[in-house]
């Protein structure tokens, strides 16, 4: 349940009417519902109640800094990719020692950042990874934990581009190459071997790929044992997916049950690291209508948001809602939802059945709470667009909207030219 719910024919965002803040802050602009990313991410975490287990939000679904302190604030942590997401991490106030690290590509200052910064735990992906963290930490003086993000090769049944736990997928180690990598790593002096961790793939609708990992994580974890390696912390990576359109995905509490129960007594501390199940629809993106036209084959609808904003559905096909924010009950009519950028994928909707938006009209995009406004770009220089949060009747800029002088920072005109 979210709250971005029509009273009468008004969409509101909790208790605001969305037209309210458009006029204030223009549009476009994400919008995020307070009550929505608190209710999202208890719902998730109090679904491990009872369990050892840090939810590390993964923050590359939305690391807008007030997003990550509202959820530090609830006791989480984050699931980062890079030393970008690091900074905003402890900005934002994140608990270092709930901070664990994912990435093919860690490059060596990154990881000495992080090493500094005395994250929880290091998910490397590849020997040579290994070998460069054992290095960076040794430099330091320090000892870092690691894990080993293995590639249990399970198809998670969702879309190619999100599916990563597949053996012809770069990520992670081939489970069964595990245990010697393991082996190694226990032996370099800077490294503390700590855990394990997977993750699969992204909007899995089904609970079976997951315990089906699960199953082959634990194997692994009890023949690590047996050779003397002990594991601490599972992770089992986030995936979990969401309703966009007409998908029925299971709920945290089914998907917590399927882990209690495949996972059965020991004291492993499991650590979880959500991002879409908690932000996709916590969050919408606002846009006006410019213009509307007709060709012999196609109605479109031209927008003032566009693909550099919301760059899911031409990038994966991907299904978001459009609602009016005022619905007067009108005849609907099939269009194409068009941004004014010059590529033919700069499209939000295609072949949809919608009412039949007029000019200057505002429109609704649904659940684009995760993977928004943290994939938007400048392309065709156009600023970045504002965000914004709502607590009951308040509403809060998160994020100004860029200017033009944000899109020239930091370029320079050699003198040559000159
Ligand atoms: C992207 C990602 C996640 C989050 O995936 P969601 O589908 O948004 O829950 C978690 N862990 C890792 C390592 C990821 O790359």
């Amino acid at each position: 349940m979210h709250h971005f719910q029509y009273r009468g024919n008004t969409l509101f965002c909790e208790d605001i009417p969305i037209g309210t803040i458009a006029e204030a802050v223009g549009t476009p602009f994400y919008l995020y519902s307070h009550a929505t990313l608190t209710q999202h991410f208890r719902a998730f975490d109090g679904a491990f109640e009872g369990m050892n287990h840090v939810t590390c939000f993964s923050m590359k679904s939305n690391s807008n800094q007030a997003i990550l302190n509202l959820f530090a604030r609830e006791g989480g942590g984050v699931d980062i990719v890079s030393g970008g997401e690091l900074y905003r991490a402890l900005k934002a106030g994140v608990d270092p020692g709930k901070i664990v690290y994912s990435g093919v590509g860690k490059r060596a200052e990154d990881l000495e950042y992080a090493v500094k910064s005395d994250i929880l735990m290091f998910n490397t992906e590849s020997s040579q990874e290994i070998l460069r963290l054992n290095e960076v930490a040794g430099k330091l003086g320090k000892k870092a934990r690691v894990g080993i993000r293995v590639n249990p090769d399970v198809d998670p049944q969702t879309h190619p581009y999100i599916s990563t736990g597949l053996k012809e997928n770069k990520f992670g180690i081939d489970i069964r190459k595990a245990p010697e990598e393991y082996t190694r790593a226990a032996g370099m002096e800077n490294l503390l071997v700590s855990g394990i961790s997977c993750h699969i793939g992204s909007q899995l609708t089904l609970l079976s790929p997951f315990v089906d990992t699960l199953s082959r994580l634990k194997d692994l974890i009890q023949e690590l044992d047996r050779a003397g390696i002990h594991i601490e912390y599972l992770d089992l990576g986030g995936g979990l997916g969401i309703t966009y359109d007409q998908e029925e995905p299971p709920h945290p509490k089914e998907y917590a049950g399927a882990i209690r129960e495949g996972l059965g007594k020991n004291d492993l501390v499991l650590i979880l690291e959500p991002g879409r199940v908690i932000m996709g629809n916590a969050g919408i993106l606002v846009t006006k209508v410019l213009y509307t036209k007709a060709t012999d084959e196609k109605r479109f609808i031209i927008v003032d948001a566009a693909m550099n904003d919301l760059i899911r559905p031409t990038l994966y096909g991907s299904f978001h809602g459009i609602q009016p924010v005022d619905d007067s009950g009108r005849d609907k009519f099939k269009a194409d939802i068009v941004g004014p950028i010059c590529e033919t994928g700069d499209y939000l909707a295609r072949d949809r059945e919608v009412e039949a938006f007029e000019p200057g009209e505002l429109m609704a995009v649904m659940s684009a709470g995760a993977y928004g406004f943290s994939m938007s770009s400048t392309y065709n220089s156009r600023p970045r667009v504002a965000e914004v949060m709502v607590k009951g009747d308040q509403y809060y800029i998160i994020r100004a909207r860029e200017t033009y002088e944000d899109l020239v920072r930091g370029e320079m005109i050699p003198d040559f030219l000159r």
